[in-house]
């Protein structure tokens, strides 16, 4: 309430209310903020991505290491034996198979390392192509559940999961790089002996380097605002198998 004092101003009387006078609120609901279903990396893991992603002028693919008991964590990106072109990523079938058994061996569920299908692309749009959508399809379609993610050179990104329960159906997710997990130190020399170990360019089938973009750096990809570094020497793969 408040009321004219003498000069005229106005002047704010508080009263004193008994707490027993005062209705009481009703009992609401506790609000159950229903966390968004998103996909995390680990730093690490997205290090690890971003740098093989950009250590060639091709595609490259392999899978996610999902965290046990939190499958849409992602520790770790393992690439395996593949030739890859810029629009492809063709794996070998028998090296998937040694893949799975390794994975199985490490004391991992087939649901940690089979799920989570991950390639990128060397140009600006994460949006999976047709032979994305086939790939998704054919390969992990029977699959109770499996996530598809892109994740562009321009620093677009895509994630996709399709699941089987109920009716089915798919949705997109966000992606999130995690700092709160436990995390490892990067590794470029084991990284980088990855990619020289698993990844082939398919011969005669290539963009001009002018047409494909500038890769990102993790400061960027992660948003930090910080002076523009020189531009990084793209790496070449080599033209003969190593
Ligand atoms: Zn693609």
């Amino acid at each position: 309430m408040c009321r004219r004092g003498p000069d005229g101003l106005i002047s704010l009387l508080f009263v004193k209310v008994p707490m027993q006078s005062l209705p009481r609120p009703r009992s609401l609901p506790a609000r159950t903020a229903r966390p968004r279903t998103m996909l995390r990396f680990t730093p690490t893991a997205w290090a690890k991505l971003l740098f093989l992603r950009d250590y060639g002028s091709t595609e490259v693919g392999g899978f996610g290491i999902s965290a046990a008991g939190d499958l849409l964590l992602v520790t770790d990106f393992v690439l395996v034996p593949q030739v890859c072109s810029v629009v492809t990523v063709a794996f070998d079938d028998v090296a998937v198979a040694d893949y799975f058994d390794q994975q199985l061996d490490l004391g991992r569920q087939l649901e940690q390392v089979a799920r989570i299908w991950i390639h990128t692309h060397p140009g600006n749009s994460a949006h999976p192509s047709h032979v994305d959508e086939e790939t998704f399809e054919r390969v992990f379609g029977r699959s109770d559940w499996a996530v598809m993610v892109i994740v562009a050179c321009g620093g677009e990104s895509y994630a996709r999961l399709r699941f089987q329960a109920g009716p089915g159906g798919s949705l997109r997710l966000p992606l999130e790089v995690d700092f709160q997990t436990p995390f490892t130190a990067s590794d470029q020399a084991a990284w980088e002996e990855e990619y020289l170990r698993c990844v082939r360019s398919q011969p005669g089938f290539s963009f001009p380097e002018d047409t494909l973009c500038e890769p990102r750096s993790l400061e960027d990809a992660l948003g930090f605002d910080h002076p523009r570094q020189p531009r990084r020497q793209r790496h070449r793969l080599p033209q003969k198998p190593v």
